[in-house]
């Protein structure tokens, strides 16, 4: 499903990944770990298009994307949370999440006014209703999005993710600063939906996370891939032992 080729990206002199090659299999839920400023984050901007990658090649479903503007991958069914959500001041919660999905599908540029965008504006509203329902969001429905908790910023990135159903999700620590309780319903709505077929990669922090939801890790440490894994081999694995002690 994504193919991530020998990709390397410096910023200045900062090298902060060199020579980085995965593939994602479609129905994996795959984590992505490693210590602060390894680079995960770098890594989704660039699969992600908003940052540039200096060289290597990123395909998606069989296609080149590393040239591609941020927009257009979104376009290509693949979606993705920040790991400090901003939002828009004025729009209300509705609005983002329904905002996500007419960035999906464009239907805003080219049927504006027509009976299909308004077909299509509704199909968005149930669909956001529904999503802001299972991530407890209702509540704040209404209210603009920027005042919303940190936590529920986070969970709001999650819903504007899903909006469109992508095929590929990728979450850069979705769970945290979120509280407990709504952790294990993460947990469980990011199993349903791969059942349903999503493939997702997960930038995360908390092991036992990673061990309940992922089905493979990939570990980053200082720009390089150190391991792949499944999440039970991770604790034997030397070299993930090595970054998370400060060995190198
Ligand atoms: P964390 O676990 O703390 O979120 P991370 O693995 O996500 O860390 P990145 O955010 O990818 O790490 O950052 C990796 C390195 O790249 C850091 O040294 C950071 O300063 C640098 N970096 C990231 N984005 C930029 C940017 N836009 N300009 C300059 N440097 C950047
Ligand atoms: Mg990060």
């Amino acid at each position: 499903l994504l193919q991530v080729r020998s990709v390397a990206k410096a910023f200045g002199g900062n090298r902060v990944l060199e020579d980085v090659s995965f593939q994602v299999e479609p129905g994996e839920i795959v984590g992505l770990l490693g210590p602060n400023g390894s680079g995960k984050s770098t890594l989704l901007n660039l699969v992600t298009g908003f940052e540039r990658i200096d060289q290597g090649e990123v395909l998606f479903e069989g296609g080149r994307i590393d040239r591609l503007p941020a927009h257009r991958i979104v376009d290509r069914a693949l979606g993705r949370t920040f790991q400090l959500p901003s939002m828009p001041t004025k729009m209300s919660v509705i609005e983002v999440a329904m905002a996500a999905a007419t960035a999906r599908h464009g239907f805003f540029d080219t049927l504006l006014g027509t009976r299909a965008a308004r077909e299509a504006e509704e199909r968005a509203r149930v669909e956001a209703d529904a999503l802001l329902k299972e991530f407890l969001l209702t509540p704040v429905r209404d209210l603009p999005s920027s005042a919303l908790s940190g936590g529920q910023k986070k969970l709001l990135g999650i819903v504007c993710a899903l909006m469109g159903k992508p095929r590929l999700l990728m979450l850069d620590e979705p769970t945290a600063g979120v509280h407990p309780n709504l952790r294990n319903d993460i947990v469980q709505a990011l199993q349903r939906l791969n059942r349903q077929g999503m493939t997702i990669v997960i930038v995360e922090h908390d092991m036992h996370f990673i061990r309940e939801v992922c089905t493979r890790c990939i570990v980053l440490d200082r720009g390089h891939i150190v391991a792949s894994c499944r999440p039970d081999e991770l604790s034997s694995n030397e070299r993930v032992l090595q970054a998370y002690l400060g060995g190198g």
